[in-house]
């Protein structure tokens, strides 16, 4: 019996493994999952918690019932991968045996690698993220009783997963304190690490004029060194000074901590893989897949999905002896939520940045590319029931993996 061990039942394991189950023959494949967690979180919820927009309980659901019952669910906390000894070491002093391994514990937000950000002083009182399930519901509270002042949306560095949230959340703010009728007592700031609004060129104008249009101030080129805690202030390297009431940061994001004691990772805990097939660059009978590895893709989760499709083919293939022939692209899909019930959507990889255009037909859409729209918003509010019901499960999505450029208009 061959031994497949996935770490991680977040949104790229929990697909891999239901995806894979179906296709490794259960005679001779054990395929197991490790989380540390008993509870999925579908995390692109957090965005709408502050907002009143969704309530906690409609964001996560027990790991167990997401996965098929013919896998094994090992609660625990991972300590170490022995790639030398094919074995995975738990906290509590489990091993587990594998031939082959697939790491897919995502990356975490880390506000204990910015001086002065998780003190005691600060952190969920007036420094919050929404990037955690606390951190949303604990932001919820904090809006609720905000009345006016200086909001400060923050991000530490890049990368970040799903990098359009921090946007999303400045302009569902400026949406927010308009319909509370207080947007005049509010100085909204986004400060950014990034030369722009965003990482690609044409996405980066057409989402800093909107940040303009709602006269939302772009700080750019921003690398924080510190928080100040007594005098509510971020402080960068090149020594400016923003001061905030209310701090909405998304803290620096890093891969799990094994994956560094394990000899896996970069500086950031990613694994290094192949950007086509997400086979670790060190062993041959591991595999890194969603945020957890070192792909130059957005960390999201449609990336995760689309990889995985990729991934599941060419593992079956690979197992069997015979080369792995499909190639991830670094497919991206985003809907980005504008506010006031519109969105945006953007659709890139490796090689093609968002453009303007149709999607998912060219010239019918019904989606706009890098443009508002209330059926961009819909898309995006019916992501949710897609993710626990078609994507999670593995069921086949008629969309293709891979960018296409029909219905892109990159002259516009
Ligand atoms: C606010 C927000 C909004 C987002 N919006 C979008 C969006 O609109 N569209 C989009 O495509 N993506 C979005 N994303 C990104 C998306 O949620 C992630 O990219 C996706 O979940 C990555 O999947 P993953 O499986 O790699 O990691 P995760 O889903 O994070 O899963 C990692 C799993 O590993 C487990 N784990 C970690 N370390 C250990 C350990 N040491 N031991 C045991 N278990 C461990 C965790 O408990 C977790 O279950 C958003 C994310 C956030 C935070």
């Amino acid at each position: 019996m061959k031994r497949l061990l996935i770490l991680g039942a977040g949104t790229a394991g929990t697909m891999a493994a239901n995806k894979l189950r179906r296709r490794l023959h259960p005679d001779e494949w054990r395929l197991s999952v490790v989380d540390q967690s008993e509870t999925h979180f579908y995390q692109p919820g957090y965005l709408f918690i502050p907002f009143g927009r969704y309530r906690p309980d409609e964001v996560s659901r027990p790991s167990r019932r997401l996965l098929r019952d013919d896998v094994d669910l090992i609660h625990g906390e991972i300590a170490l991968v022995e790639p030398d000894h094919n074995r995975v070491l738990l906290t509590d002093g489990r091993a587990l045996a594998y031939d082959y391994l697939v790491i897919a514990t995502g990356t975490t937000p880390r506000p204990d690698q910015t001086p002065g950000m998780a003190d005691g002083r600060l952190w969920r009182s007036s420094v919050f993220d929404f990037y955690t399930y606390d951190g949303a519901v604990a932001l919820a509270s904090a809006l609720g009783d905000f009345r006016g002042g200086r909001m400060v949306v923050h991000v530490v560095d890049m990368p970040i997963k799903c990098p359009v949230a921090p946007l999303e959340f400045t302009f569902l703010a400026d949406a927010y304190f308009r319909e509370c009728g207080i947007r005049d007592d509010v100085e909204l700031v986004y400060v950014t690490p990034l030369p722009g609004a965003f990482t690609k060129p044409i996405a980066s104008h057409r989402l800093g004029s909107m940040l303009e249009e709602r006269k939302i101030v772009l700080e750019t080129d921003f690398m924080v060194e510190s928080v100040d805690p007594d005098t509510k202030t971020l402080v960068s390297y090149d020594e400016r000074e923003i001061p905030f009431d209310l701090l909405v940061t998304v803290p620096l994001n890093m891969g799990a901590d094994y994956v560094a004691k394990s000899g896996l990772g970069n500086e950031l805990n990613y694994v290094a893989v192949d950007k086509h097939t997400m086979l670790s660059k060190q062993f041959p009978n591991i595999f890194a897949i969603g945020d957890a590895n070192d792909l130059p893709a957005s960390k999201a989760g449609s990336v995760a999905h689309f990889s995985v499709e990729v991934f599941a083919d060419n593992f079956v293939r690979y197992v069997g002896g015979k080369p792995m022939l499909r190639r991830f692209d670094g497919h991206a899909n985003c809907f980005v939520e504008s506010g006031a019930g519109k969105g945006l959507l953007i659709d890139f990889n490796y090689d093609t940045e968002p453009l303007p255009g149709r999607y998912p037909l060219p010239w019918l859409g019904p989606c706009r590319l890098l443009a508002e729209s209330p059926v961009n918003h819909w898309g995006k509010l019916a992501f949710r029931w897609i993710y626990w019901h078609v994507l999670l499960p593995g069921l086949p999505v008629p969309l293709p993996s891979h960018l296409t450029m029909a219905g892109k208009h990159p002259e516009e």
